[in-house]
């Protein structure tokens, strides 16, 4: 019989405030010596509604710790080259030390060539292939936020990840790569699961650590669930709450991640909640990445 436990939940929203807490302080720091504030642009193409809410939060994130942060809006209808020639502007300025362009790009602009485009020392998102390289040769540079993010909230578990088997469900380059990689340089024994994977919940049901970045409400359910495993959920996806209206009487909805919460909460060690998990550490280590580049080009 499996013993019912109740997990630990692992509260990014207030870890975040740490982090947050600890880059106020170098950027104050930063701004005293340089004479000038880190610099952080955060440019957004079209009027996603989500992508708007992202690049604000950003923004003002970046605004509160002291992060000279500024938002570039361009039209939807915006060319790839005029978008190019931003970054070669932004990529130019020596008082830019973050540059990050806000995904999805619409349909006729080539990310990757966009990604690319941004100088791997401002690129505080860690997408760039010199960056990724990097990472992946054991000597990281710029790291992807959500990642880090994410092991930082392992780290605050107390999870012993040395010897630990772990599953990424997930392989994309924004998420689950990059993770795998840093469980890997903490001496995990790392899987990389997709969808091509077979018999996932087995394989799920075998791992200490559990990290979920796949994009599908609730699909992890709680008999996946290794008991005391430390389950991270990076996933957010909004979804339909049956039968209710909000306020101006449309559909209402709320966030949920990639694991059946409640049902993972009862046979994990470790937990983090959607919201209020991944989400908030992935802004406040944006804007540790913006202070580590900045540091990192003051001293040349
Ligand atoms: P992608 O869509 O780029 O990647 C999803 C991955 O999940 C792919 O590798 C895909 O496999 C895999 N996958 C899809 N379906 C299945 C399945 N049925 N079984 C196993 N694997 C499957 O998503 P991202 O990595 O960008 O994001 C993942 C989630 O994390 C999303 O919900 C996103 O909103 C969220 N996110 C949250 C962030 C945060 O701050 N908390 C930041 C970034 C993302 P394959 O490669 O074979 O197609």
């Amino acid at each position: 019989m499996v013993r019912r436990m109740t997990a630990r939940i692992l509260d990014g929203k207030k870890l975040a405030e740490t982090v947050r807490a600890e880059v106020k302080v170098r950027a104050a720091a930063f701004a005293a010596e340089r004479g000038r504030p880190a610099g952080l642009e955060v440019v957004l193409v079209g009027s996603d509604p989500a992508s708007q809410v992202y690049t604000r939060n950003k923004e003002k994130a970046a605004l509160e710790v002291g992060i000279r942060g500024k938002l570039h809006t361009l039209p939807a209808e915006t060319t790839e080259q005029e978008l190019l020639a931003l970054l070669d502007r932004l990529n130019a300025d020596d008082a830019v030390d973050g540059i990050l362009v806000q995904l999805p790009l619409p349909g006729h602009i080539d990310e990757q060539k966009v990604l690319d485009a941004i100088t791997p020392a401002k690129d505080v998102d860690g997408f760039h292939p010199v960056n990724a390289g990097l990472l992946a040769s054991g000597r990281p540079s710029l790291v992807p936020c959500t990642p880090r993010g994410s092991m930082r909230l392992l780290a605050l578990a107390e999870a012993p990840l040395s010897g630990a088997r772990a599953v990424v469900v997930g392989r994309s380059n924004i998420v689950g790569k990059p993770m795998a990689q840093l469980l890997l340089a903490e001496n995990a024994t790392v899987t990389i699961a997709h969808s091509r994977t077979k018999d996932l919940a087995a394989l799920c049901r075998e791992a200490d650590v559990l990290v979920a970045a796949v994009g599908r409400p609730e699909m992890i359910r709680g008999d996946w669930v290794k008991p005391g495993a430390v389950v991270v959920d990076v996933g957010i996806n909004r979804v339909d709450v049956p039968g209710e209206k909000n306020a101006a009487g449309q559909q209402k909805t709320r966030l949920v991640g990639d694991v059946a919460y409640a049902e993972a909460a009862e046979r994990a060690g470790a937990i983090t909640p959607v919201p209020g998990g991944v989400g908030p550490m992935t802004i406040a280590y944006l804007l540790d990445n913006t202070l580590i580049a900045a540091e990192r080009r003051a001293r040349g």
